[in-house]
């Protein structure tokens, strides 16, 4: 005789959605699913509108890319900042931790990832033509390409230098002493300032 097979359906949609977020696993989606089911309906329905807030408010910054709610961003729209300065980041995370660190008073470009062949992200996926158009109409003196210092971070500052080659811009890639292999955005404020501080002409 076959088990009933019980399912049902709303929260195994639940689990399903869960579990398609980063680092989420189905032993977690389970458990969260379990945990919204039981919660107060408030706090189920203010995750629910957290969710349709940032769908619906959050827009990319037409020059620099990075998310915001009002287009040009806040950092962009600052005319205290040294203009003729673009760091080029993979994640909008990136610009939070270069900025914290003080070292960096500049502009910003995000990339939305990197290059990575694996995972089927190839330069088209990437605002790598759209910070090329840019550098040739805002023209600023030098280009900080901060992406990851992994393969994937060299392999898009390679590439993207090679695109803004003929520009004549100077392109810069911050010193070592990142945690190689790593994430930016996990670097300490002082040796994230400091590579950064550092750095050096391609
Ligand atoms: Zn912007």
């Amino acid at each position: 005789m076959r088990p009933t097979r019980i399912t049902v359906e709303p929260v195994a949609r639940l689990i399903d959605e869960l579990g398609r977020l980063p680092g989420v696993g189905p032993k977690s989606a389970s458990r969260m699913a379990y945990f919204l089911l039981r919660a107060p309906r408030e706090q189920a329905l203010a995750l629910a509108e957290a969710v349709i807030e940032v769908k619906d408010r959050i827009v990319l910054c037409s020059r620099c890319f990075n998310i915001t709610e009002l287009n040009p961003c806040a950092v962009c729209q600052d005319t205290t900042r040294d203009q003729s300065l673009i760091c080029v980041v993979e994640e909008p995370l990136d610009v939070l931790a270069l900025d914290r660190t003080g070292e960096y008073r500049g502009l910003y470009h995000v990339l939305h990832g990197a290059i990575s062949p694996v995972d089927g992200i190839g330069t088209d996926k990437l605002r790598i033509r759209e910070l090329v158009e840019r550098v040739e109409r805002e023209r600023p003196t030098e280009v900080i390409l901060a992406t990851n210092p992994n393969i994937e971070g060299d392999a898009t500052a390679m590439y993207i230098a090679r695109q803004l080659a003929a520009t004549g811009v100077t392109i810069s890639r911050p010193a070592s002493g990142l945690p190689v292999g790593g994430d930016l955005e996990y670097a300490d404020e002082i040796t994230l300032g400091r590579a950064l501080a550092g750095r050096r002409a391609l």
